[in-house]
Order: structure tokens, then C-alpha cells, then sequence
């Protein structure tokens, strides 16, 4: 499995709608500072619910929202929002229709082909909402993050390895690091069950 197309609108810096293709193998961004690439980054970890706000650079979910006047630092008034779709071909069938169709609550996911994760996050007056689906159909956070999960991917996965992260690794105690590699092996999980499990 792996990412075939963000569509990002309204997001940060793409003040347009943006579909951005990925290849199967080796995609790479290039560009001048502060042209958007890290944006793209933090899109994926937006949608996929992978990271906090500052881990995404943002203080708050709102201001993932472009903002014409973000680098003069005004503000924007009235009703805005943005949106994240991550397109991840699944021709290889990491998820099979049945685990879509259970994260998904319907049995209406359409071609598997393609796992569609979106969301969405509204501004309104005085407040701000997320919506998330699952190949267009309305979800929770948790049902994303548990199909994800079934796929190996998870915020301690490292499907995303961030600035400093490869540094933090080398400098780590030989415990530590293997907790790590339990995380990604996915021995963890079974670790954090068997605790929970005697703790009943
Ligand atoms: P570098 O090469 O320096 O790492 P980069 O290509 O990774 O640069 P980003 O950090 O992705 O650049 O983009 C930074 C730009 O995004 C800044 O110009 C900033 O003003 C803009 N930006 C961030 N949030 C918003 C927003 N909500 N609305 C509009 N622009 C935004
Ligand atoms: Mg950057």
C-alpha cells in the first residue's frame, strides 16, 4: 500500500485545490524555502491523524486553514475550512473490503481499489469542527485510526520519519531504541494487550 494522490484544499499554503500524484517507489518535493513542501507532510499526518497540532506546525487546527494574510500575521474573519484527502492505492489488498467496510459502518465503500481518508476542519464564529471519512462515508477519528492500524499505520510507526527523529534514534539507550522496533515489528501492541490483560 502506498500513497497514490493528496488533494489538499485550502490547506496552508494551497490556497487552491492541489492534487499532488505519488508513484509506487520513490516520490521526492522539491522547491524554494518556504514554497510549501513541509505543508505537503503535514497534510498527510492531518488527515491520517497521525501527529498533534505541533507536530503538524500549527498552535491550532484552525490555522492549518490558508490564510491570504498568514505571513503578515492578520487574521481571517468569517466561515472558513479546509480539507486533506489521502488517496492510498490499495490494488494489493493490505485491506481487504471487510475491514473497509467495518471501519466505514456501510457496506456502500465502492471499488477497494482505492482507500479514500478525508478530513475536513470548519471554522465557524466561535468555534471549529473536524469531519472525517472513509471513502466518503462520515466517520469517527478512532474508526480511521484503527483501519490504518490494520494497514501499519500508526502515529509510533514511523511511516513518517520527521526532522531530528533519525538523530533522536542514534542517541537513544539501547532500551529505548528497542521499543521502537517493537512499536514498528508490532510486538508492542501485543505487549500493551497481554499488561492489560493482567492488569484485569
Ligand atoms: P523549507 O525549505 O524552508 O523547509 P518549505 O517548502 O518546507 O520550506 P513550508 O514550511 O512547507 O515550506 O511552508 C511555509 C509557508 O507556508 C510559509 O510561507 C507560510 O507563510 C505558509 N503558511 C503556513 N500556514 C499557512 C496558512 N494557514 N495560510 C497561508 N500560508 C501558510
Ligand atoms: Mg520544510
Amino acid at each position: 500500500m502506498h500513497i497514490k494522490e493528496l488533494v489538499l484544499d485550502n490547506f496552508k499554503s494551497f490556497g487552491r485545490k492541489t492534487r499532488i500524484p505519488f508513484y509506487e517507489d520513490f516520490t521526492t518535493v522539491t522547491g524554494p524555502n518556504g514554497s510549501g513542501k513541509s505543508n505537503v507532510i503535514d497534510s498527510v499526518l492531518f488527515a491520517l491523524g497521525l501527529a498533534r497540532t505541533s507536530g503538524i506546525r500549527a498552535e491550532k487546527l484552525t490555522d492549518l486553514i490558508y490564510n491570504p494574510g498568514h505571513q503578515e500575521g492578520s487574521s481571517f474573519e468569517g466561515e472558513r475550512e479546509a480539507s486533506v484527502e489521502v488517496i492510498l492505492d490499495n490494488e494489493d489488498r493490505t485491506l481487504e473490503r471487510s475491514q473497509i467496510v467495518n471501519a466505514a459502518g456501510t457496506d456502500d465503500v465502492g471499488d477497494i481499489d482505492e482507500v479514500s481518508i478525508k478530513r475536513r476542519v470548519k471554522e465557524t464564529e466561535d468555534n471549529y469542527y473536524s469531519y472525517y471519512y472513509i471513502n466518503g462515508r462520515s466517520v469517527n477519528l478512532s474508526d480511521i485510526q484503527d483501519l490504518l492500524a490494520q494497514a501499519g499505520i500508526t502515529p509510533e510507526g514511523y511511516n513518517v520519519v520527521m526532522q531530528g527523529d533519525v538523530t533522536e534514534i542514534i542517541n537513544m539507550t539501547p532500551g529505548a531504541r528497542r521499543k521502537i522496533i517493537d512499536e514498528i515489528a508490532g510486538v508492542a501492541e501485543f505487549d500493551a494487550k497481554k499488561e492489560d490483560a493482567f492488569e484485569e
